[in-house]
């Protein structure tokens, strides 16, 4: 007995060791380093771009959303980011038949842009972080630049994609892949990220989270005296493991006050279902949204890059990052345990 045991017991030894030293302890991964590339100037820069008036407001389907979308994917490919592998593209068309609606105007066909790294020890498992890089064009010859909405969450994914790369060039790639969607066509009613939960590149069953971010970078009335807050809506909603990921990584690093004023069921407002995520959502797949509520410049020609406040801005995507990173690295996806309502 004991002989026949000695030689596969080295062997196991021996195959340990060698797996070991080819992986990273992730537990000494300097996780605020990376979440502290994502910078108030860097955000600043983006934003200043992609809500500027050459984008022309970012309407679906016109050409100053397609020009926002060709300096995201300048940002992705300086960044040493590709688009995913099992597309052939930056871009998932979204059809303008898909679109139609009687009550509104028809719009051109669009595209949802994407950016992927893959996981090095589970890239079948995907984590998707979305915001909407569309919003509602010109009105009279004004320009609505959309700074906070969506172009806040927008230039987040740059800043969080950045910081899974530095992270990865460290030898701390994500574990399971994370697919960045720059969706289309969500101010005409949620299009894009419908489009890509019908039509989705990866399987639904292997999609373990969204972080959906749309609209992180101002304050509300109810929050004037201290902006040191972000709305969490839906994230208790499909998995109780989810919201405990994004409480201890706020916790631990980010310390920013998680209001869940609009996560009340009976609240009027209702915005779990008025993003992006809900498209997630209602395929089963657990979700945050990350707000900031509405104010006074909310899809006015005012909703300006000057108005931000690019600390909190910063502040957001950092959590939103640190989640990202729990949600990539753990050894257990979140457990659904909820039905979503
Ligand atoms: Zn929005």
């Amino acid at each position: 007995m004991k002989k026949l045991f000695i030689v596969p017991l080295a062997f196991l030894v021996f195959s340990c060791s060698s797996t070991k030293n080819k992986q990273k302890d992730y537990a000494k991964a300097d996780v605020a380093k990376y979440m502290k590339t994502i910078t108030d100037a860097d955000l600043k820069k983006h934003l200043y771009i992609v809500a500027s008036d050459e984008m022309e407001g970012r309407n679906t389907g016109e050409p100053g959303q397609k020009k926002a979308g060709k300096y995201l994917i300048s940002q992705y490919e300086a960044n040493g980011i590709s688009f995913p592998k099992a597309a052939t593209d930056w871009y998932q068309k979204v059809p303008s038949a898909f679109m139609a609606r009687n009550f509104s105007p028809k719009l051109n066909d669009s595209e949802n842009i994407w950016a992927f790294i893959e996981g090095s020890e589970k890239p079948d498992e995907i984590l998707v972080i979305s915001a909407h890089y569309d919003h509602v064009g010109m009105k009279n010859g004004e320009v609505y630049n959309g700074a906070d909405d969506d172009g806040s969450g927008t230039v987040a994914l740059l800043e969080i994609a950045q910081a899974f790369m530095q992270a990865k060039k460290d030898g701390y790639g994500p574990k399971r892949s994370i697919l960045f969607l720059h969706v289309t066509g969500e101010e005409h009613g949620l299009h894009g990220s419908r489009y890509y939960s019908e039509n989705p590149l990866y399987p639904i069953a292997n999609t373990i989270a969204d972080l959906n971010i749309d609209m992180i970078g101002r304050r509300d009335d109810a929050h004037k005296d201290n902006g040191n807050y972000v709305y969490v809506i839906g994230s208790d909603r499909l998995s109780t493991d989810l919201h405990n990921i994004n409480e201890a990584a706020n916790k631990k690093y980010t310390n920013l006050a998680l209001d869940y004023t609009f996560n009340d069921r009976k609240d009027p407002n209702q915005f779990y279902f008025r993003s992006d995520h809900y498209n997630f959502a209602k395929k089963g797949i657990p979700i945050i949204f990350y707000f900031n509520g509405v104010h006074d410049d909310y899809h006015q020609a005012s909703d300006e890059p000057n108005k931000i406040e690019y600390d909190l801005l910063a502040k957001r995507a950092q959590l939103a990052f640190v989640t990202a990173w729990e949600l990539a690295n753990r050894e257990n996806r979140p457990v659904v345990d909820k039905d979503g309502k």
